[in-house]
C-alpha cells in the first residue's frame, strides 16, 4: 500500500524562472535604478571614462543573468542555486576585494536572495527562487550601489 501510494506521487515540478507579476521582487530595473551612477572603486577608475550608470553596466560585458542549470551546481551539495549571475569587466571596476562588504555578501543581503556562492571571479550562483531575472539584476545593481563594496573597512 505504501509503495503503491509513493508510486502515484507526482514528481516535484522543476523550478521555472518566475516572470512578473509572479515574482516576489521588491525592486526591478526601474528608471531610477537604471539612471543611478555607480561610483568607481579607488584606483580602478579610468581617467577619461564618463561616469557609469546601472544601465551602462547591463549586458554581456557587465551584469548579466541566466537561470542556473545542473552543471552550475557545486558538486556534492544540494542544487539550490537558481540563477547564474555574471559580474564581468564593466562592473569589476566598481567593487574591490577586502572592502567593508564583500560583493557576494552585498548581493546576499538583497531582498529575496537566500544564498550566494561566489563560484568564479566573475560568476555568482544565486539562490533566489522567487526573483525574476530582472529582479536579480536589480539586486546586483543595488549591491554595486552599496558604497561598502568599495570602501575599506
Ligand atoms: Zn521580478
Amino acid at each position: 500500500m505504501g509503495l503503491f501510494s509513493r508510486r502515484r506521487e507526482a514528481a516535484a515540478p522543476a523550478w521555472q524562472p518566475p516572470v512578473p507579476p509572479h515574482c516576489s521582487c521588491v525592486r526591478h530595473l526601474d528608471d531610477e535604478l537604471l539612471a543611478s551612477v555607480v561610483p568607481f572603486a579607488a584606483g580602478l577608475e579610468m581617467d577619461d571614462e564618463p561616469p557609469a550608470t546601472v544601465a551602462d553596466l547591463l549586458g554581456p560585458g557587465g551584469l548579466s543573468v541566466r537561470p542556473a542549470d545542473v552543471r552550475d551546481q557545486p558538486p556534492g551539495e544540494p542544487a539550490i542555486y537558481t540563477w547564474n549571475l555574471g559580474v564581468y569587466d564593466d562592473a569589476r571596476v566598481h567593487y574591490d576585494d577586502d572592502m567593508a562588504l564583500d560583493l557576494d555578501a552585498a548581493i546576499a543581503a538583497q531582498h529575496g536572495v537566500d544564498e550566494v556562492d561566489w563560484a568564479d571571479r566573475e560568476v555568482f550562483l544565486v539562490a533566489a527562487p522567487t526573483l525574476c531575472a530582472d529582479g536579480v539584476l536589480a539586486a546586483a545593481a543595488l549591491a554595486l550601489l552599496d558604497d561598502r563594496v568599495r570602501s575599506p573597512s
